[in-house]
């Protein structure tokens, strides 16, 4: 549920971008995640963090 997980519910300002292994994307589960947040127990890959920034939550179809 990728949409619903960024819908809204995360903030992009939480996440830190880290050089710590942090193994697999939360959302695509595909791409390595170079971002984190703390507060949400989460990581992002490059591409996840860009769609949060720019407020892209939903998808297509
Ligand atoms: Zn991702």
């Amino acid at each position: 549920m990728p949409q619903e997980f960024l819908s809204g519910v995360l903030d992009h300002r939480e996440f830190l971008r880290v050089k710590v292994e942090l193994g697999r994307c939360d959302v695509c589960n595909t791409k390595k995640a170079v971002y984190r947040s703390h507060e949400a127990q989460t990581s992002l890959c490059e591409g996840c963090y860009a769609r949060l920034v720019r407020g892209e939550t939903r998808g297509r179809g």
